[in-house]
């Protein structure tokens, strides 16, 4: 009991959560020699870091893993299926933070957008019931999926950028007013100081030498006469997307006051930039390099400003991503890496079902690893069920194509605990809002409509496996090496800041604290 309340006084003022988007554990390794002492090293080598943290969930896509991160379980119960899912009832796709009721505010942004179809709440939602809503939560990201799902459905604020105008903006779910803070750093136009910047590397040579491809220099926005929509969608995949939300990230903590009192505060950041650039050079390409070894200069800006602003030892930064990446397909020779476009699954379906069935409107959407069939019209002609099994038989057939699961599997359940694709599809299914079919490709074959680039999703070690470590305020120094899952982020956080953990919670507590 002593201790309880011996440790409630000695809270951490602030818990940073630093997510760096589409970032692969073995980043950390294979550029661990060329990184500066402050940053990444910094981190693991002064807190506690976990080698083998694994998302546990398909799709590994940035809305799902975000969520995942902040509620401290899989997309079955946190509602988020995939950045964009199908509603059978509407007829309609829905995005991740879609809100027809909300506004943007701050900039303009054609979306209105909130938390609301977060079907549980956040490890921030928790740190605001528990403090009679005096801490604070605030969130950011270019992305806006990123800040808000992570923000929850209690934050005092979430922010992202909108490429329609360069602004950083926010959601009327929050409030009808932008706070001043960012009217200020809005009005001085900061997205528009990198306009014809060049991307030159900055690491030393051999790092590079790591690399299979490579470019340099980028010319920023050099299609562009003026900074517009194409200009800063460009932005966003060259490290300059990050330095400007780093410039935000430290207007927002000195703006809403963050980790200045004795009752905690909480603030996510997730940087965008890394995953823009990921999707277009690929995890062996010099351009992914120098985003790597750029976020650890960013890393080590941030940790120096918490130092400055929030005081060493006042602060715990927990230090994570969202998924992985797999390879380029065909640039490595040897792993036979293929693209298997998404109009193929579907042809190969209505010609199955149409040979069952007669001539009809089969498939009404696909995105991977979903597939949503026509189940009304299913229903009229006999068993939805024997429809989806149908479908299965005809889709394992496809070249490229290595299991796929029925709505039916999926509600049953009773996978092997050794069978992790099963498990990571089951934990990533919700019967109201994913497909009739799960299609999970072979190892380094790509799902989907990317037919240059890369992308992730899959339940293969390169999605799933991230970096994942705690640091600061009274975490001592260890590596720790057995399995963990990313499930386990909020109910840590819930346990350093003695929260409640998210209400449907299914990670461990790991052990970070010294005593
Ligand atoms: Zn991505």
């Amino acid at each position: 009991m002593l201790g309880i309340l011996v440790a409630t006084s000695n809270l951490p003022r602030l818990v940073v959560v630093v997510v760096f988007d589409q970032f692969r554990y073995d980043y950390i390794t294979r550029f661990y020699p060329y990184f500066g002492k402050g940053g990444f090293r910094r981190v693991i080598e002064g807190g506690t870091s976990f080698t083998n943290c694994h998302h546990t969930h398909v799709p590994t896509f940035t809305a799902p893993g975000h969520a995942t991160i902040s509620t401290g379980t899989v997309p079955k119960y946190h509602g988020i299926v995939a950045n964009l899912w199908y509603d059978q009832a509407t007829l309609k796709k829905v995005y991740a933070v879609s809100d027809p009721s909300a506004k943007a505010v701050g900039g303009k942004y054609r979306y209105g957008e909130s938390p609301r179809n977060l079907l549980t709440n956040t490890v921030g939602d928790e740190l605001r019931l528990k403090t009679n809503f005096r801490g604070k939560v605030v969130s950011l990201s270019l992305k806006d999926r990123a800040a808000i799902l992570m923000g929850g459905k209690l934050a005092n604020l979430a922010v992202w950028f909108s490429t329609e105008d360069g602004h950083f903006v926010t959601s009327t779910y929050y409030t009808d007013k932008a706070p001043k803070w960012l009217k200020d750093f809005n009005a001085k136009k900061p997205a528009n100081r990198y306009f014809h910047k060049e991307w030159r590397k900055v690491g030393p040579k051999d790092a590079y030498s790591l690399a299979i491809t490579g470019g340099f220099p980028h010319i920023l926005g050099k299609d562009s006469k003026e900074p517009d929509s194409k200009y800063y969608r460009e932005l966003k995949a060259t490290p300059f997307g990050n330095e400007l939300l780093l410039d935000l990230v430290k207007v927002a903590v000195k703006g809403e006051k963050l980790g200045k009192d004795t009752v905690p505060d909480l603030l996510f950041v997730s940087f965008s930039s890394n995953d823009y650039a990921g999707h277009i050079y690929g995890p062996y390409s010099e351009e992914v390099a120098d985003m790597v070894l750029r976020s650890d200069r960013i890393l080590s800006d941030l940790l120096n400003y918490l130092d400055k602003e929030v005081g060493k030892g006042n602060y715990v930064l927990v230090l994570t991503s969202d998924h992985g990446v797999a390879p380029v397909p065909g640039r490595v020779e040897g792993l036979k890496g293929k693209r298997v476009s998404l109009d193929t699954l579907k042809g190969v379906i209505e010609e199955a079902l149409t040979h069952r069935y007669g001539k009809g409107n089969w498939v009404l959407y696909a995105s991977f690893p979903w597939i949503y069939l026509n189940d009304t019209l299913i229903a009229k002609k006999g068993d939805p069920a024997e429809a989806r099994r149908i479908a299965k038989e005809a889709l394992v057939k496809v070249d490229g194509v290595m299991r796929v699961f029925t709505r039916e599997e999926l509600l049953r359940g009773g996978f092997p605990a050794w069978d992790r694709t099963a498990l990571y599809v089951y934990n990533g299914f919700n019967p109201e809002r994913s497909g009739d079919l799960a299609v999970i490709p072979k190892a380094f074959t790509l799902l989907g409509s990317h037919y240059t680039g890369t992308n992730h999703g899959t339940p293969y070690t390169y999605d799933t496996h991230v970096p994942l470590a705690f640091y600061g305020a009274g975490i001592p120094h260890r590596e720790v090496s057995s399995f963990c899952s990313t499930t386990s982020i909020a109910p840590t956080i819930a346990h350093i800041l003695r929260a409640e953990q998210p209400a449907s919670t299914v990670g461990e507590v790991l052990e970070v604290k010294g005593q």
